[in-house]
């Protein structure tokens, strides 16, 4: 032990405690004293001040509020981070004129890169640029990449652009047959045009030269500074490979990882009619498991996107009509009921939590079955070891299944930052109609059925930033609260203030299986808080989106400080 001494590491003082503890603090309570990583006393200021001695750190919050420390239930951080450190990045609003300057500035920053992976320009790109990425975006690529290929995403993350040298590298070429649940973009006299859609981005990717593994602990180690940043105590990668698996790990082991992260394992995207393989995630949980790292946890991607040109979303209801789809389109699941039962009931009884993406309500029912069928094979567990599988984004949910999330012990992880960015809002209206829109996301209805809830911002898919108070405010205003001309959508799904804080906290943490550590602020709990610049309990709703976080506590260290805040 490095001390003997009774006196608390760190005491914070002269706070406003939201504690989001089910028991009440004792009153006028403003102060919390930390020993060893863990809350060790809550009370006034002036008793806990007694308990410092000559080596305890002191912050003296001076009135500001502190809650618990915040949990993104579903964000792909290591992989943006990627993206932030070695690929060509611009935002979503690019013109081609700005990806001509980004290329530029990359290509001068890296002159001997000869794969470059970039992204990502916005899903009405093509739409709005057409007549400018002549004669075809292959073709204009090419004229820009200096003899590389190069590679760029989509906003959504399911759709790709690729030059000639990069399809080249992938295998694909005009005799090239479009996978299923995908396709490969051609003009009318079969030239591809470079853009792939869906599955036939998957396979490109797959076949892209990976990371090396100091890359991805570079990652890591970024996204852990930058979650800190935001107020982010928890996470869960939601498709991690095995370099990130590795990386996380690695970087834990190194003492560098200031999260609860849950590393949800990836499993092969797209039409799947074949049992995942179980042996390879026990293996990978047993590489990767370490003490900050929970890597028992499986991803299963069961649809697409609910978008106006890609529908992929599986729906129980058909798309509007559109002359570019099928009659009565209302897309598939990727995995067939049996394979997806088969899968859920193997890895529950192998405790592994499934979390599976379902942005239509096809897929949030079918999956629904599948944890039924869990339920029924294992029924054993009892509820300390009964795993939580998640139902991933939730954007649609037929009323009827909405019991069934309780009934099963289901967590609902919900996306609500996909307000923000009106194209998002505007292709889900022309696809799904107004009606179905008005609905999405039906939060209350799942608060007040008694639901098991978590939030992620799902970035860097169709979100700019990992912070999470825009979304966390959304849940309240139900609009889009970077924009304060944003219309409410379905504003009788809105919950309170602080119901959605406890969705960020309490909620979060359980479904990261840390119920019982973080998420709360109480003695014993480890000292996960944070001091923000307001009382998110008193503003106005629509100033919560812009809450900035003056310092992140984790384990009783103090892990993030915002420069002119203290
Ligand atoms: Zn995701």
């Amino acid at each position: 032990m490095s001390s003997s001494s009774s006196h608390p590491d760190l005491i914070l003082t002269n706070a406003r405690i939201t504690s989001m503890s089910s028991s009440p603090l004792p009153s006028n309570s403003d102060a919390i004293a930390v020993t060893h990583g863990r809350v060790s006393s809550i009370g006034p200021t002036s008793a806990i001040a007694t308990l410092a001695g000559p080596s305890t750190k002191r912050i003296d919050a001076r009135g500001r509020s502190v809650v618990p420390g915040l949990v993104d239930a579903h964000n792909h951080g290591v992989k943006a981070c990627l993206a932030r450190l070695y690929a060509c990045s611009f935002t979503f609003s690019a013109s081609p004129q700005d990806i001509e300057a980004a290329l530029e500035g990359f290509f001068e920053r890296n002159s001997g890169v000869e794969c470059v992976m970039g992204g990502r320009y916005g899903s009405e790109f093509f739409k709005t640029y057409a007549g400018q990425l002549l004669p075809t975006p292959r073709e204009w690529l090419d004229a820009r990449s200096r003899g590389r290929a190069v590679y760029l995403r989509e906003e959504s993350g399911h759709n790709g652009w690729a030059n000639s040298r990069a399809l080249e590298l992938v295998g694909i070429t005009r005799e090239s047959v479009d996978p299923k649940g995908g396709r490969i973009g051609r003009t009318d006299a079969g030239e591809l045009t470079g853009v792939l859609i869906e599955d036939a981005d998957v396979q490109a990717r797959l076949r892209w030269p990976d990371w090396t593994a100091a890359q991805y602990e570079d990652a890591v180690r970024e996204y852990v500074k930058v979650a800190n940043g935001f107020g982010i105590v928890g996470s869960t990668d939601a498709d991690a490979n095995e370099g990130i698996l590795k990386a996380l790990s690695e970087v834990d082991r190194e003492g560098g990882l200031s999260l609860h992260v849950v590393a949800a394992q990836t499993t092969p995207y797209g039409h799947r009619e074949e049992p995942l393989d179980y042996g390879l995630h026990e293996r990978w949980r047993e590489l990767y498991t370490s003490d900050h790292v929970d890597a028992s946890f499986v991803k299963i991607y069961l649809d697409g996107v609910a978008r106006d040109d890609s529908r992929t979303a599986f729906l129980l209801e058909q798309y509007l009509p559109d002359p570019r789809f099928p009659e009565s389109h209302r897309s598939h699941a990727h995995v067939p009921a049996e394979t997806l039962a088969r899968d859920y009931v193997e890895l529950d009884r192998r405790g592994f939590t499934v979390k599976t993406h379902c942005c239509g309500d096809g897929s949030v029912r079918a999956t629904l079955d599948a944890i039924q069928a869990a339920r029924e094979a294992n029924p054993a567990r009892s509820e300390i070891e009964l795993l939580r599988h998640e139902v991933a984004h939730c954007m649609l949910v037929s009323a009827s299944d909405i019991p069934r999330f309780r009934r099963l012990n289901a967590v609902a992880e919900l996306s609500p930052y996909l307000w923000s960015g009106e194209s998002c809002v505007s292709h889900r209206r022309a696809c799904l109609g107004s009606e179905r829109v008005e609905r999405w996301y039906p939060v209350k209805e799942l608060l007040d059925a008694g639901t098991e809830l978590a939030a992620g911002s799902d970035w860097p898919a169709a979100v700019a930033s990992v912070n999470p108070w825009p979304g966390l405010a959304s849940l309240v205003t139900r609009t889009d609260t970077s924009d304060p001309s944003s219309a409410p959508i379905g504003l009788d799904q809105a919950v309170s203030i602080e119901d959605a804080l406890r969705i960020f906290t309490v909620q979060g943490a359980r479904a990261i299986k840390r119920g019982k550590d973080t998420g709360s602020i109480e003695v014993g709990k480890s000292a996960d808080f944070v001091v923000l610049d307001r009382d998110v309990m008193e503003v106005d709703p629509r100033m919560v989106g812009a809450t900035k976080v003056d310092v992140t506590v984790f384990e009783g260290r103090i892990v993030y400080e915002r420069e002119g805040a203290n």
